[in-house]
């Protein structure tokens, strides 16, 4: 394809003109979906002290080795107690012990409540069933996690286990990757917003809501700029306010119609372009360029190509902006159902729905109108990637898989 860059070269050059931004310290409770910039030690032994696992009877299994036996009862220990306070145990007793709370001293194992029952001749003591290995029932100190274990690496991306993770080290504050902000601005004479019917002539603008939501979905802090029309000063005015965020996300206007201006405006407000052709069906006509501390994504109007380029660009660009390690998803390997037919030249990303069966992935490319058919990017849950020198592949062959965000709920 003269001209037109590889997809994995034009990713190569977007990952490396996006910048790591600097972390910022928030509160845990806002961290989720955020990306982890220091890394976390566990601050103490856990359990901090031997603790029973079950409610039961502290005991000393070697008292029970002969078989069942009364026991006399020493105290109760809750959980709470303070371990430092505890009597020790001896030989031939038993304290009544609940989940959670320290072991005495003196016991190594805890019987569990159902295998015991009221000595019926003694009121003081309780009759032990069955034997118990030494260290049943029991967490020794330290065997979850050891003081100053790294629990949590940098890079990691923060769920509702890290969150937990950090509040049982005590934790209330954590440093995260800013979020980049980013602009969204689509572009061309005939768009109207959605809340309007659109004249003869006019169709609404879907790429605009479209992608402030891929944007916020990746981790963008988004801001929506509107509609600008084909002409080079509206264009220039909006660019212009776009250019101040971390990324600009335009949409429209980079193929070659004689109204398609965004490349020459964005040049002439000097911004540097890398590339301007990706060997990508849909989005050809992607461009992508830089000026400053701004990355400038120029996605072609057709919902499907905006879709297309944005998960497989813009996205990347976000994570590794926000701290991701890896920033770019990498695809799974599935079967193909049904088949797929292209002309060679260009890696083809096709509107997919994908499952996880017991023999792994199998995608299922959609019927689809082409780039304009916005419905098919709905119906789908990934993207089915063919390579750009195939013409077809067939039923059972083995496909590259772009799971999407939401991929199992979808
Ligand atoms: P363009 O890249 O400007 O040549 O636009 C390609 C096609 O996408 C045209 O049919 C446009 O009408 C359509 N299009 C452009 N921008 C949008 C948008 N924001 N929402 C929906 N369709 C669009
Ligand atoms: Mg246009």
């Amino acid at each position: 394809m003269s001209g037109a860059l590889g997809v994995v070269e034009a990713l190569n050059l977007v990952l490396r003109a996006a910048p790591v931004l600097p972390a910022e310290e928030i509160p845990c409770i806002e961290a989720l979906g955020r990306v982890l910039q220091e890394e976390v030690r566990a601050d103490a032994d856990s359990p901090p002290f031997d603790k029973s696992l079950m409610d039961g009877y502290a005991v000393i299994a070697a008292d029970l080795a002969a078989g069942p036996r009364s026991l006399r009862l020493l105290d109760e220990i809750p959980a709470g107690s303070d371990p430092a306070r505890l009597r020790p145990l001896e030989p031939a007793r038993a304290s009544r012990i609940m989940t959670g709370a320290p072991l005495p001293p003196g016991s190594d194992a805890v019987l569990i409540v159902e295998e015991t029952e009221p000595d019926p001749d003694d009121p003081g003591a309780v009759l032990a069933k069955a034997t118990v290995r030494s260290g049943a029932n029991v967490a020794r100190r330290g065997v979850d996690v050891r003081r100053d274990e790294v629990l949590l690496r940098r890079g990691a991306l923060i769920g509702p286990a890290e969150i937990g993770v950090l509040a049982a080290c005590g934790r209330t504050r954590v440093r995260v990757g800013r979020r980049p902000s980013l602009a969204v601005l689509a572009t061309g004479d005939e768009l109207v917003e959605p809340d309007r019917t659109p004249s003869p002539g006019q169709i609404r603008n879907s790429n605009g809501p479209l992608l402030m939501a891929l944007a916020r979905r990746a981790g963008a802090e988004a801001r929506y700029l509107g509609i600008a029309g084909d002409r080079r000063e509206a264009l220039s005015e909006a660019i212009g306010r776009g250019l101040g965020a971390d990324i600009l996300v335009l949409s429209g206007g980079v193929s070659m119609g004689a109204y398609d201006l965004v490349g020459e405006t964005l040049r002439s407000l000097g911004v540097e372009i890398l590339f301007e052709r990706v060997a990508i069906k849909p989005g050809r006509p992607f461009t992508f360029g830089r000026r400053k501390d701004t990355l400038v994504f120029g996605c072609p109007g057709n919902p499907v190509s905006t879709y297309v380029i944005f998960q497989v660009f813009g996205r990347p660009a976000i994570r590794k902006m926000i701290g991701f390690a890896d920033p770019a998803p990498a695809p799974v390997r599935g079967t193909l159902r049904g088949e797929v037919r292209q002309r060679p030249g260009r890696t083809g990303y096709y509107q997919a729905r994908a499952r996880l069966s017991e023999g792994g992935c199998v995608a299922e490319i959609l019927p689809t109108t082409g780039s304009a058919d916005f419905a098919s990017c709905a119906r789908g849950n990934a993207l089915a990637i063919v390579p750009a020198e195939l013409s077809s592949m067939r039923a059972g062959e083995a496909i590259d898989v772009l799971l999407l965000e939401d991929f199992a709920d979808r």
